[in-house]
C-alpha cells in the first residue's frame, strides 16, 4: 500500500506576517518581528514587513551587532558626537538640546552623559507614562535629581484612556497612543522653546527594523512633521480622527499633542532629531549600569512578568500588556525581546536566552491587570474576547482548552 504524503493544513496569517515561522540561528527572534510600524496609519488589515533574515538564517539585528563590533570605528563616530556638540553648544548659558525619556536607564544615560561628558546643556522632556510604577516614579526623580531639568507632559487623562482603549480594541496595541506621544515630544518641545537639536538615545533598527536606518545619525522627519495641518488622513487608536470626534465625541482641540508637529515651524529653526547610539556605541546593560552609578537608578525588586530582566521598561503599569499583545499578535513576548538584545550584546549565550524564552515568554502579567483594566474601562472578559480574536492561525493552537504557541524557539 503507498502512502501519499500528507498536505500540510494551510494555516491562515494575520497582519501579513510570513507563514512559515523561522527563529535567527544566532538570537531568538523569529522572523515574526514587525520591522515598522506606521503609527499613524495602523489598522489591523495593514501589512506588516518584518524583520530581514539573510539566506544564513539570520536576523538583520545579529548582523548590525556584528557591524557595531568589527567594521564602525567609534572613536570617529565620537569625534562627530564632539563636533555635532560643538555646532550646537548654547553660548548664554540657555538650553542647547531636547533629550526626551522617561528616566528609564537609556534617557538618564543619554542626557547625563550629554551634559557631564559633552558640556551640553540638555532639557529634559517626559511624556508621562499611562500609569507610573513606584519605582519608575523614583527613577525619574533620581533622574533629575542627578542634574537636569525636566518637563513631565502628562496628557489629557480622559482622551488618553479613550485612546489606550481603543488602540487596544481595534490594532490590539494598547501602546500606541503613548508611543506617539514620546515620540512627538521631542520635535514638540523644541519648537515650543526653539532649540533645533534632540537627541532620542537609540534607534529601533538595532533591534530589527531596517537595517540601513542605523548608517544615519537623524530620525526621518516623516516620524514627527507633516505638512498637513488638519485631521484628515490622520488615525489614531485605528480610528480615522474624524471618526473619533463623532463617534466618541472628542473635541478637535484635544488631539493636538498627538498631531504631527508643525513641519515649517522645524524646518525654519533647522531642527534635527539624532540618536546618541549613532555615535555611541549602544549596550543596553551598560547604559543601565552607567545610570546605576551616575544618578542612583534602581532595578524593580523582583523580576518583570514575561521575563527575567529587572531594569528595562520598568516605569509603566501597561507595559507588560504591551509586551503580551505582542506575544499573542506575533508569538514575541518581553523575555524574546530581551534575550536577543543580551545574546547580541554577548550578556548570554544563546543555549540561556533560549531557556529563558521557554521559561518567561508567555507568562501572563497579572500584577497590575485590574488596575489596567481599570485604566481602559473595560471588562475583564472583553479584555480576553479582544486578545483571542487576536491569536493568528498560524501561530496559536488550542489544546485541553488551553491556548498554546505552534512553535517555540529552540
Ligand atoms: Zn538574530
Amino acid at each position: 500500500m503507498t502512502q501519499t504524503a500528507r498536505v500540510p493544513e494551510k494555516l491562515e496569517a494575520y497582519y501579513g506576517l510570513p507563514a512559515e515561522v523561522k527563529f535567527c540561528k544566532r538570537c531568538v527572534i523569529s522572523n515574526q518581528r514587525p520591522s515598522s510600524v506606521v503609527e499613524f496609519k495602523n489598522r489591523p488589515s495593514d501589512k506588516k514587513p518584518v524583520i530581514d533574515f539573510d539566506s544564513e538564517g539570520v536576523c538583520c539585528a545579529c548582523r548590525y551587532a556584528e557591524i557595531k563590533d568589527t567594521r564602525i570605528d567609534w572613536k570617529l563616530r565620537e569625534k562627530e558626537l564632539i563636533e555635532l556638540c560643538a555646532r550646537y553648544r548654547s553660548k548664554d548659558g540657555g538650553y542647547d538640546c531636547i533629550v526626551p525619556g522617561s528616566g528609564g536607564k537609556d534617557s538618564t544615560f543619554t542626557a547625563h552623559v550629554l551634559k557631564y561628558k559633552y558640556g551640553m546643556n540638555p532639557l529634559t522632556v517626559t511624556w508621562a507614562p499611562h500609569i507610573y510604577t513606584d519605582v519608575g516614579w523614583g527613577n525619574l526623580q533620581r533622574w533629575i535629581h542627578s542634574g537636569l531639568d525636566n518637563y513631565l507632559y502628562s496628557p489629557n487623562g480622559k482622551l488618553h484612556r479613550l485612546l489606550t482603549r481603543l488602540a487596544f480594541e481595534n490594532l490590539v496595541h494598547p501602546f500606541q497612543p503613548f508611543i506617539i506621544g514620546q515620540r512627538l515630544i521631542g520635535p514638540r518641545f523644541s519648537a515650543l522653546y526653539k532649540i533645533p537639536l534632540v537627541f532620542y538615545g537609540e534607534n529601533q533598527a538595532e533591534y530589527g527594523n531596517n537595517i540601513d536606518e542605523n548608517y544615519k545619525p537623524t530620525m526621518d522627519a516623516s516620524f514627527f512633521y507633516d505638512a498637513r495641518k488638519t485631521l484628515d488622513g490622520l488615525f489614531l487608536g485605528g480610528l480615522p480622527a474624524e471618526e473619533l470626534v463623532k463617534r466618541h465625541s472628542v473635541d478637535p482641540r484635544d488631539l493636538n499633542p498627538y498631531l504631527p508637529v508643525d513641519g515649517g515651524l522645524l524646518q525654519s529653526l533647522g531642527a534635527q532629531v539624532h540618536y546618541l547610539g549613532y555615535y555611541l556605541k549602544w549596550d543596553p546593560q551598560e547604559c543601565f549600569y552607567y545610570a546605576s552609578e551616575h544618578t542612583g537608578f534602581q532595578t524593580n525588586t523582583e523580576r518583570t512578568e514575561g521575563s527575567y530582566s529587572k531594569y528595562s521598561s520598568i516605569d509603566d503599569k501597561i507595559d507588560p500588556f504591551h509586551y503580551y499583545t505582542t506575544l499573542i499578535k506575533f508569538g514575541i513576548g518581553r523575555a524574546t525581546y530581551d534575550a536577543a538584545q543580551e545574546i547580541r550584546n554577548r550578556k548570554i549565550t544563546r543555549e540561556e536566552g533560549v531557556a529563558l524564552v521557554r521559561r518567561f515568554d508567555a507568562e501572563f502579567p497579572s500584577k497590575y491587570f485590574k488596575e489596567v483594566l481599570e485604566y481602559m474601562g473595560i471588562t475583564e472578559q472583553r479584555f480576553w474576547e479582544v486578545i483571542d480574536k487576536a491569536r493568528s492561525p498560524h501561530l496559536w493552537k488550542k489544546e485541553g482548552g488551553e491556548w498554546k504557541l505552534r512553535q517555540q524557539v529552540s
